[in-house]
Order: C-alpha cells, then sequence, then structure tokens
C-alpha cells in the first residue's frame, strides 16, 4: 500500500490519538491534603520524628490485616532489613528473577550472600514456580516473587515449595501494592512483604518503602537491622542484649514528610485504584483479539488483580503478526500519538556486576565471593527472560476512566497491530 492511502500515521495517516491527555497520566494526585499534611510536619519541625510514621504503619497493619508494619526510607532498605530478618548471611543463596528492578536481588550482596536467578513465565512474566525447585540447594534461604509490572506471581506452588524446603519468602510488592492473588492482599502471603512507595510507584509517598510480616521475630530482627530507635522495645532474647545499637550499621527510618503524604495517598488509595483498574481492563477489553498483542492481566474470574498496574505492560507476539520487529512496531505506535517502548527490565543476570564486579574487595567477583560453586548464569540460562526485549513493550498507564480517550490509544496500538503488513519489508 502507498503511503499517501495508508491509514497509519508513520506512513503519513493521521494519528490515533486526537485528544489531549489532559491529567489522564498525572502520578501522583497531590491535593491541599497532601500539602497541608507537609505544611503540619514541617511547621513542628517533625522531620526526624517517628510519630507520624507510626500511625502510616498502623494505616498499613489495617490495610493489610497483619500484625506489623515497619516503614523504612526506600524499599531498596525493606527488602535488604527483610533478607537479613529472614536469615541471610555469607554464603547464603535467595532465588530471585532476573527480569526485576534490581533492588529485589542486589541488596543480598552487602550480606555476604548471593542470588540464584529463576526464570519468568512467558504469559505473565513473574517468576516461574516450576522453575524455582532445582535451584535449591543447602544453601538457599529465601525466595524472592516479585510482583512484576502489577501481575501477581502464582504464590500457591511458591508457599508449597518454600514449605517443603524451610525457605522464607519475601514478596517484592514494589509494582503491586493492592493487587489481589485469588482474593488475597499481596505482601500478606509471603513471610513477609517488602515494597517501595518512591513517588513513581502506584502507592506513592516520595522516597520511602515498608514491609509487613505477621511474623513477631522477622519483624523485630528488621527493626533491630535499621531502626536503632526502636531497639529498646525489642522482646526477643537474642535481640534484646544489642539495644541501642543497629545491626545493620544502617540507619532507615522514614523521613516524616514521606509518611505524612503516604498517610493521605493511602486514604485515597482505594478509589483511585478502582478508577485504574476500570480503565486499564478498558483499554485491555478493546485490544481483545487484535493479533500479535496480548494483555498482561490476570484472568477475570480469576481472583486475582494487577492493583494499582505500575509499569503496565503488554505481550508481544511477533510471529501473529508477520514477525514484524518489536521496534518498528513501537515506533509506529509511538507515530500514532500513544507512549510505548520495547521490552522492560534489562535481566540482571547478563548485567557486568553480576558476573565481574569485586565489590568489596574479595579478590573474585562478589557473585561468587563466598560459593561453593560458580553458580553465575551466562547468555542462554533463562530463555524467557532474555526474550522480554522482543517480547513486551510499555503501555499507557491510565488514571482516569475516560472511554472516550482510551479508546484512541486502544485504536494506536490496534491499527498497527491490524496493518503490520505495511511494516515488514
Ligand atoms: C522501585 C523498586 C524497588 C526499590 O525501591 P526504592 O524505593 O526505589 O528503593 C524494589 N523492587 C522493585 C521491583 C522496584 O520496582
Amino acid at each position: 500500500m502507498s503511503a499517501a492511502t495508508s491509514p497509519l500515521a508513520i506512513l503519513g495517516g493521521p494519528k490515533a490519538v486526537q485528544s489531549e491527555a489532559g491529567d489522564m497520566f498525572t502520578w501522583p494526585i497531590i491535593t491541599e491534603e497532601d500539602e497541608q499534611a507537609v505544611l503540619e510536619v514541617l511547621r513542628v519541625g517533625g522531620m526526624s520524628g517517628t510519630e507520624v510514621t507510626a500511625v502510616f504503619e498502623q494505616d498499613l497493619v489495617e490495610w493489610h490485616g497483619v500484625k506489623h508494619a515497619l516503614c523504612t526510607n526506600t524499599g531498596t532498605a525493606a527488602l535488604l532489613a527483610s533478607m537479613w530478618a529472614c536469615g541471610v548471611g555469607v554464603g547464603d543463596e535467595i532465588i530471585a528473577p532476573s527480569l526485576t528492578y534490581w533492588a529485589s536481588a542486589l541488596p543480598v550482596f552487602s550480606l555476604g550472600g548471593t542470588v540464584v536467578f529463576a526464570d519468568v513465565c512467558a504469559d505473565t512474566i513473574t517468576i516461574d514456580p516450576v522453575d524455582i525447585e532445582h535451584r535449591i540447594t543447602e544453601r538457599t534461604k529465601a525466595i524472592v516473587p516479585v510482583h512484576y509490572a502489577g501481575y501477581p506471581c502464582d504464590m500457591d506452588p511458591i508457599m508449597e515449595i518454600a514449605g517443603r524446603h524451610d525457605l522464607k519468602v519475601i514478596e517484592d510488592v514494589s509494582h503491586a501494592q493492592g493487587g489481589l492473588y485469588k482474593g488475597r492482599l499481596l505482601g500478606t502471603i509471603g513471610h513477609v512483604g517488602a515494597m517501595s512507595i518512591m513517588s513513581g510507584k502506584s502507592l506513592a509517598c516520595g522516597e520511602g518503602g515498608f514491609l509487613i510480616t505477621d511474623d513477631e521475630e522477622l519483624y523485630e530482627r528488621a527493626v533491630a537491622f535499621g531502626h536503632y530507635e526502636r531497639t529498646g522495645q525489642l522482646q526477643h532474647p537474642d535481640l534484646k542484649p544489642f539495644a541501642g545499637l543497629p545491626w545493620g550499621g544502617a540507619k532507615f527510618r522514614m523521613h516524616q514528610l514521606s509518611s505524612a503524604v503516604g498517610r493521605v495517598q493511602l486514604r485515597h488509595y482505594r478509589a483511585r485504584m478502582e478508577e485504574i483498574q476500570q480503565s486499564m481492563n478498558h483499554f485491555w477489553d478493546l485490544l481483545e483479539g487484535v493479533p500479535g498483542i496480548k494483555a498482561h492481566r490476570p484472568a477475570k474470574d480469576s481472583g486475582s488483580t494487577m492493583g494499582g498496574w505500575y509499569a503496565a505492560h503488554g505481550l508481544y507476539r511477533a510471529e501473529a503478526i508477520g514477525g514484524l520487529d518489536i521496534h518498528r512496531f513501537a515506533e509506529a505506535v509511538r507515530a500514532e500519538g500513544a507512549p510505548t517502548n520495547a521490552g522492560a527490565n534489562f535481566p540482571l543476570h547478563l548485567h557486568p556486576l553480576l558476573n565481574e564486579a569485586d565489590i568489596y574487595g574479595h579478590g573474585k567477583p562478589t557473585r561468587i565471593a563466598n560459593s561453593n560453586r560458580d553458580l553465575r548464569q551466562g547468555p542462554g540460562s533463562l530463555p524467557v527472560t532474555e526474550s522480554i526485549p522482543t517480547s513486551c513493550y510499555s503501555v499507557p498507564w491510565f488514571k482516569h476512566y475516560r472511554p472516550d480517550i482510551i479508546a484512541e490509544y486502544a485504536l494506536a496500538f490496534r491499527k498497527v497491530a491490524e496493518h503490520a503488513d505495511e511494516l515488514t519489508p
């Protein structure tokens, strides 16, 4: 088809997206209520206190229906404290997906431990339960499933495997606050749920994170690691004698401007999340059955949900549309006026920091510094994870249910997929 007659914007046709986006993508939503909460903390000089944070923790306990919540200054700190609380130490191993933000795995190095990566499933892009068990050794201490791009990991088999091998499960909920797995809130299924709530995430407080658990000992250990000011309250006989100093030599206290914002954000989160769910599900409903593209979301009757749809992605199946290169696909969708990029997080196992860097001066790569074998994983070792750069793409993250505008964005993807033959040489 000649350029002049193609409907595709990249070939000279009209753009699918004609409406102004307005505040469709604005996040977090900050109102006078957030501003007021911050001003109150500033005016009493309470930035480094703990009273607001303590109330925020109580809010988080009530929301999740758990016994304990502990706020931290970052999600990375929540994950590091969780790993140590779960007993990860020198020579120990965690099992995590390679497809994630680095903080799901890299903190283990500062404990003298290391990470073994498991592959992900092609349709969920979360850790593949079938790829976990054969990676367990006598050194494995914990599994770190990541509810990647909002998709709830298949927790039942993961908990079953962990139970049989006496391993702890640390859910990384940074992409999925408020999401459900078979009706249960994410973060409450594993032994501990840890997450970031920095400004980009769907629950957004500024810089910050938290962990939740029903396990008294895990909670106390997490406190002991990076919250020296609370160590006087700890009851565990192994921790009590060391009150006053943090085991981790770390200070993880949340800034109270963050806890103040977090409280307000949480108050509105469920309603805002509902609208995001409705909007994103509408987007994918409009694309149901379009060749080459596939929704990344659990089945409607599964009781599982995507929560706030942080880092929303779609799945790409080039073979269904003549092998169109995903980068060309993304370029054509962008030309239609919809934001998208091919791929997702870069596979961690192929990064030189995981293979070559000697971070602490062991005289060998940190990944294997305290290991009894070379557990590094080279190219080809995690095939599904390695296919991610060409098997998925980001999609617009709608915050408001405005079906007419959402339809324009859906049309951008539909047009390109349905006219893929015009883009293949
Ligand atoms: C953002 C993120 C973290 C780390 O959180 P910070 O608050 O940025 O330290 C951890 N895990 C995942 C999956 C994340 O996306």
